[in-house]
């Protein structure tokens, strides 16, 4: 064998044995790159704008808790479909449900009640019932806080995504808290209970009523959601 077609022989055999060790890897990258996992994709999320129509919730002068709900509701909306999320929503108006529960009930009960019913009697992957805060006597408490029924384990880890990812926009380190709201502790999915914020607050109410702070919260809402679904 002459020399140079022997140094041929190792050349190309070394270079097969590189690029079939590297190649997969470098395919497998690229395809990790090109397709990254999407946990939203498919997933249905009901969102619920709480209060509405007669039922303005919290105020401070003519700031009404109803709007800024419904407002952040229908950014979250457009953000988890952009995902690939199905979305439902309990009201995309203002108006207030208790029209759709015939029970004989007051009417507020009757309001919650529609809710409820709507997050049991859909498929739902996951649900987000929207709210505003309001303590009296200490105008110092604020940012976002999120809510769960201790009777679901998967409400619990959800809650703690997306307390995480508030605290991290809102610059707060709370954990999030368990209640027994009516719509929590009769709603048969998981799913969570937000305040955004407290309207008692100066700072969170001027935050509240900017879009681009509510884009920047109903964003954090997103990313909890995603990290939940990734590690369920
Ligand atoms: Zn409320």
């Amino acid at each position: 064998m002459n020399k140079s077609f022997k140094f041929i022989c190792i050349y190309c055999t070394i270079s097969l044995v590189l690029l079939s060790t590297i190649l997969p890897l470098i395919l497998r990258a690229n395809t990790a790159f090109s397709a990254p996992d999407n946990p939203l994709k498919g997933k249905i999320i009901l969102i619920d704008p709480g209060h509405g129509g007669i039922d303005g919730g919290t105020s401070s002068g003519n700031i009404l808790e109803k709007s800024i709900n419904l407002e952040a509701s229908l950014i979250l909306k457009t953000e988890l479909i952009n995902r690939g999320a199905k979305v439902i929503m309990t009201r995309d108006k203002d108006t207030s449900l208790e029209n759709l529960c015939k029970d004989n009930d007051y009417r507020h009960r009757r309001d919650l009640k529609a809710r409820v019913n709507m997050i049991n009697s859909n498929n739902i992957d996951a649900y987000i019932s929207i709210h505003v805060n309001a303590v009296n006597n200490a105008p110092y408490v604020k940012g976002p806080m999120v809510f769960y029924s201790n009777t679901d384990i998967n409400s619990k880890t959800l809650a703690s995504y997306v307390q995480d990812s508030l605290n991290a926009i809102a610059g707060t380190s709370r954990s999030p808290n368990v209640a027994d709201y009516f719509l929590l502790t009769n709603a048969k999915k998981s799913g969570i209970l937000i305040e955004l914020g407290f309207i008692t607050n100066n700072d969170d109410k001027n935050l509240l009523v900017s879009k681009d702070y509510l884009k920047k919260l109903t964003t954090g809402i997103v990313i909890g959601l995603e990290n939940y679904f990734k590690n369920k």
